[in-house]
């Protein structure tokens, strides 16, 4: 990889403005890519981008967009091919959580997190498409392990999540052939406003159980899955789901 000029590599990252969005921005400057942050919260977003030019001068650009506004993702993805003329990676991380049973849970709730969570990547990834198959690239969804088992509670955020990572497969086997792989993360509990948000007392203390390491990941430990999974490195890797989540899934314990 060329560090000068145009040759830098490009990736977009969703949901960027904190969390592990910002943890996988900061990732790919470290390693001289040139990256937009994407977000909704505008205020949030230009406080990142501003953190993120003292450490990367020059190399991060914030576009303020819904994901789940196919207006406003159309104009996002042509201001990065118009600024950098090139996309190798495009990580569709923004997502929203709601944690209730199905029957407490409003259908405004549920297309809350479905046009969040799923048409967001559906819209983002279809908008690359025609940019990244110029040179390939990769996509990189994040689902989590609530998309992996079922569980009390997530019946629309689990439900949005296993939706996502079957995309992923139809993705993988639909862009192979344009040079473009697909593959998704799968995290197991992390310590971001998310989780504050949703993670009673109850429910840490069940991951605390049902995770072998015993501990909630940090957004960097994501963070340094996905970016592997958009390097080189794994350049044969396509179609799968990675779960960076502890040993919760090799244990098989499960939640209530
Ligand atoms: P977070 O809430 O800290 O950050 C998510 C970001 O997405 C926020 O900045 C928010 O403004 C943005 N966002 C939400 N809706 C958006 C939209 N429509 N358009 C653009 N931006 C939008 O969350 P996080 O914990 O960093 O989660 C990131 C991803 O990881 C999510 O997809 C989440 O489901 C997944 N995940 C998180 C955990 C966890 O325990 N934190 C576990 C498994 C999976």
């Amino acid at each position: 990889m060329v560090e000068d000029g145009r040759e830098h590599k490009v990736a977009i990252v969703t949901g960027a403005a904190r969390g592990i969005g910002l943890a996988t921005a900061r990732w790919f400057l470290q390693r001289q890519w040139r990256v937009a942050i994407i977000d909704k919260d505008a205020p949030a977003l230009n406080a990142a981008r501003d953190q993120l030019e003292w450490e990367a001068p020059g190399r991060a650009i914030a576009l303020p967009c819904d994901v789940s506004n196919p207006v406003q993702v159309e104009a996002m993805v042509a201001m990065v091919d118009t600024e950098w003329e090139r996309i190798d990676a495009l990580v569709n991380n923004a997502g929203v959580a709601v944690f209730k049973p199905l029957v407490q849970t409003s259908f405004e709730e549920w297309r809350h997190v479905m046009a969040t969570n799923l048409d967001g990547a559906f819209l983002c990834s279809q908008a690359v498409v025609p940019v990244m198959r110029k040179r390939g690239g990769a996509i990189v969804n994040i689902a989590s392990i609530s998309g992996l088992r079922a569980s009390t509670l997530r019946v629309a955020y689990g439900t949005s999540k296993a939706a996502l990572i079957h995309f992923t497969r139809q993705q993988a086997v639909e862009l192979a052939g344009l040079g473009i792989r697909s593959n998704a993360i799968a995290p197991g509990p992390v310590e971001t406003a998310m989780a504050k948000q949703v993670h009673t007392p109850e429910i840490r203390a069940d991951y605390h159980a049902a995770v072998p390491l015993a501990r909630y990941g940090s957004e960097e430990e994501i963070a340094n899955g996905i970016g592997f999974l958009c390097s080189p490195e794994a350049s044969y890797i396509t179609g799968q789901v990675l779960a960076v989540d502890g040993g919760f899934d090799a244990a098989g314990v499960g939640l209530p």
